[in-house]
């Protein structure tokens, strides 16, 4: 694998930028280097791949803290393996990561510290367990279907959930006779006392495990790596969440499955601006073109739509391309393309078409705007053709 650039470097922005600064500095590469406006340019389809994988790493908040901190290792698990660096990633489990899943789905009561009184044997919903994903302004407008990578808890398929090794069970607790909870004697001043309190040997399970199962060390419960399928509503926009019913931790005793929470980024697109449901696009005609009208190619979500400016269309004259716009989340139909038209003005000109121009505007019978002209007509134009 060649040696990645610093993904800071390839947007060309410094390690404080403000997530503004990243997604204006993305589109621009994205304008100069997109494939359909350098078509059959393997450089400019390099440069466009790695301004996408920078955006998708810098715009997410979670992964720009982990490249931050640990760089191309800390959000590429391949890099890492090819590096060799980044140790205990795979080995332990309990990595920065994970920590906390599984400090939320055992909570304290892993290690037989839990306290409050709850019954340990009780359903318990799993955890919730999020995930991101970054998909393209098309992706997001039309829908799509993704496969995430997610580390969730599951069921020991070892030990089947007891946390005992094969062959073995877990054994009544010698010391609460499988109560799970200790009654203590206390005589005071004011007589006897008595209090009960979770069993300290088993935790309050009212079992113990004399040969844990080896794979999850008696916890009955490991955390796996899976890939799960998220369907991505068409309509959906940048920083919404999709909840996967379900596809989180799974439950303790028997208690439902949390949720797969999955953050989604949508990548600016280097000509489409959305709002709402509706698309902006701005259009570039000339001066001619404006006054005459003339039919424009505008791009849409469908691809090139005709359109027919009328003549005497003024710079920032806005026309609507019904239903070319962006599914909506409901299903309640699409919204529309807009297109802005720009009429440029030459930056610059010969002396023929400074000419013809002078000449245009004379006929136009634009008077006021002349006597500037009719000068500069003297001075330099006489000059000139001298
Ligand atoms: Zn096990
Ligand atoms: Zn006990």
């Amino acid at each position: 694998m060649a040696e990645k650039r610093d993904y800071y470097e390839v947007l060309g922005v410094d390690r404080n930028a403000s997530e503004d600064e990243i997604k204006k500095a993305y589109r621009k590469l994205a304008k100069q280097y997109h494939p359909d406006l350098n078509p059959d340019n393997k450089e400019a389809e390099a440069k466009f791949k790695e301004a996408n994988e920078a955006y998708e790493v810098l715009s997410d908040a979670e992964k720009k803290a982990k490249y931050d901190r640990f760089g191309h290792a800390g959000v590429d698990p391949s890099y890492a393996a090819g590096q060799g660096g980044y140790g205990g990633f795979n080995g332990q489990g309990f990595d920065f990561d994970l920590g906390d899943i599984f400090s939320n789905i055992f909570g304290g009561g892993f290690g037989g510290g839990f306290g409050g009184g709850s019954n340990p044997n009780a359903p318990q919903r799993g955890g919730d367990t999020q995930a991101s994903v970054t998909i393209s302004f098309e992706e997001a407008a039309k829908g799509c279907e993704r496969e995430i990578d997610s580390a969730r808890i599951e069921v020991c398929d070892e030990c089947h959930g007891s946390g005992a090794a094969p062959g073995s069970s877990p054994k009544t607790c010698p010391e609460c006779h499988g109560r799970g909870q200790v009654t203590s004697q206390q005589r005071t001043a004011f007589g006897m006392f008595q209090t009960q309190k979770a069993c300290s040997r088993c935790g309050g399970k009212g079992t113990i495990i004399e040969n844990p199962c080896k794979k999850c060390r008696g916890a009955g419960r490991v955390r796996k790596n899976v890939k799960i399928t998220v369907k991505i509503p068409a309509g959906i926009d940048d920083r919404q969440v999709i909840n996967v019913r379900g596809q989180g931790n799974k439950g303790v005793n028997g208690g439902p499955a949390g949720d797969l929470r999955v953050a989604v980024n949508v990548r600016p697109h280097p000509i489409f601006e959305r709002d709402g449901y509706n698309v902006w696009v701005e259009m570039h005609v000339s001066f001619a073109a404006a006054a005459l009208g003339c039919e424009l190619q505008v791009p849409t979500l469908d691809g090139k739509v005709k359109y027919n400016i009328p003549a005497g269309t003024q710079s920032g004259d806005v026309f609507k391309l019904k239903d070319r716009g962006i599914q909506s989340l409901n299903n309640r139909g699409r919204g529309d393309q807009l297109v802005r038209v720009i009429v440029d003005v030459p930056r610059t000109l010969n002396e023929r078409q400074k000419e013809l121009l002078l000449q245009l505007d004379e006929a136009l019978g634009n008077e006021t705007a002349h006597l500037g002209h009719g000068e500069d007509k003297k001075g330099f134009f006489g000059k000139k053709k001298k």
